[in-house]
């Protein structure tokens, strides 16, 4: 979701004559788009903020040049006027629910002055109408948010209060921003929520409301899209529609990123997560009846309060039983003003560094396991950028892996029948089949 709000902010700005540089000692202005998920996210904010300081103090020394520095982000959202505080020398705090007003912002921010400018309020005005249509190029895949917010309030989360109510983007406004992409050169789009598939719309044909299936079909019908993908999916909202779309939709691609956070009953109602471990199996049975080679992912969080030993245990045993490609896996982090923080069973902070290890070390042969099952198989692999090595290209397999394989920039943006050679940890290596591209 920062990514695809970092890439927006530089459209919001274009007008106004900014272009991104790649390095902060070039820059005029400085913005850090920042998550606030979690305690480790939010403090790294404040040591990149320390170095900053230096670059703009070393640019007005040197170069006689005024840099600005922004804070954007759920961090600014939830901090708000205490950045300015702590960082004195940030002369702007904006939400993500007003960075279009941006170019505003950096009228109004004086450099030279000890004054700063903070927005952050949740606007009548929702921002996906006032930022510019015109946008700078994606590359071959691309994000594009089609909902926002969240009203379910699991009980560690602070995304309901740094991004406000759960908001879904008219279907209309999607499709022209899906035109615009692929108009510029974009084969895959990734549609972005924080609870994406709670997206609902209104369906033309039928008059009734309609899911994210309904709104993957029609982006289905794009000329020129090849693929498609969603995330982050809550498990309460994997619809009929959006589990046949699986089966029915060629270019949705066959994997899904689907947290579920703990695999015990007792932990999974303390979160208020609203599902238990068997609505999930129940989930994933479906999903594979509809796309058997389906590729699942998840979050999960170890040392929730009052996390015992059998409970961790449940999880264990859920992820053996699910069989993850990958997972995301965080230790649990106290978020202020979320009702977990405030729960007097903290689980012991060596306990949580064992637990996750343990669970990583799970997922991780999953993952390899994976990685090793596609040797010697054949799959479209669209083909994203320089690998890093001379002569090295990567890019991603239906299934999310990373591939990397010889080849040179001009095959960027093609989807390339590949032979997977070799599976490893965090990726796959490939060879071309044939010449011909399947583009
Ligand atoms: N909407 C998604 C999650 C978005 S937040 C869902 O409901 O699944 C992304 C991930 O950050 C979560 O899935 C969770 O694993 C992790 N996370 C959120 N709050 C956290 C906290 N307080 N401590 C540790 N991990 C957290
Ligand atoms: Fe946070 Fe996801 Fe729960 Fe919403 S559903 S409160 S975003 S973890």
């Amino acid at each position: 979701m920062n990514v695809y709000d970092s890439d927006r902010m530089a459209d919001a700005l274009a007008p106004a004559g900014y272009m991104p540089t790649h390095a902060p000692e070039d820059a005029d202005m400085i913005i850090l788009n920042t998550c606030h998920i979690r305690e480790k996210a939010s403090e790294k904010v404040f040591s990149e903020l320390g170095r900053l300081r230096q670059v703009k103090s070393r640019a007005a020394d040197q170069q006689n040049k005024q840099v600005l520095i922004a804070v954007a982000g759920c961090v600014a959202q939830a901090e708000g006027e205490e950045i300015t505080r702590r960082a004195p020398w940030v002369d702007m705090v904006v939400g993500p629910q007003t960075y279009h007003r941006l170019p505003e912002l950096v009228a109004q921010a004086d450099p030279h002055a000890r004054s700063h400018v903070v927005d952050i309020e949740f606007p009548e005005e929702v921002k996906f109408d006032l930022l510019p249509e015109e946008h700078l190029p994606r590359g071959p895949a691309a994000f594009l948010s089609v909902q926002e917010g969240c009203d379910k309030f699991c009980s560690f989360c602070v995304v309901p209060y740094t991004r406000g109510a759960e908001f879904s983007r008219p279907a209309s406004q999607i499709l022209e921003e899906a035109r615009r992409l692929i108009a510029g050169g974009t084969v895959e789009i990734t549609l972005l929520g924080q609870n994406v598939n709670a997206w609902h719309g209104y369906d033309k044909q039928s008059s009734n409301s309609a899911g994210l299936g309904r709104l993957i079909r029609e982006l289905a019908d794009l000329d020129g899209l090849k693929r498609l993908r969603y995330t982050t999916s809550h498990p309460l909202d994997m619809d009929d529609d959006l589990i046949n779309a699986h089966r029915d939709v060629d270019v949705l691609m066959p994997y899904l990123h689907l947290p579920v956070q703990s695999g015990s009953d007792n932990i999974l109602r303390r979160m208020n997560r609203k599902h238990g471990r068997d609505d999930y199996f129940r989930i994933i049975d479906r999903l594979r009846d509809a796309s058997p080679d389906i590729a699942l992912s998840g979050d999960f969080i170890v040392g929730f309060p009052g996390e015992t030993d059998k409970d961790f245990a449940d999880t264990i045993s859920f992820i053996d039983k699910v069989g993850y490609t990958s997972a995301y896996s965080f230790k649990y982090s106290k978020r202020p003003g979320t009702p977990a923080a405030s729960d007097e069973t903290q689980v012991d902070e060596q306990v949580k560094t064992d637990r996750l290890a343990a669970l990583q070390q799970l997922i991780s042969s999953q993952q390899l396991a994976f990685n090793k099952s596609c040797e010697g198989r054949v799959m479209p692999v669209l083909i994203e950028r320089d690998g890093g090595r001379e002569g090295q290209m990567t890019g991603r397999s239906p299934y999310m892996q990373s591939v990397y394989l010889d080849g040179n920039s001009s095959m960027i943006g093609q989807i390339v029948d590949m032979k997977i050679e070799q599976g490893r940890q965090n990726s796959v290596l490939a060879s071309v089949v044939s010449d011909s591209s399947v583009l």
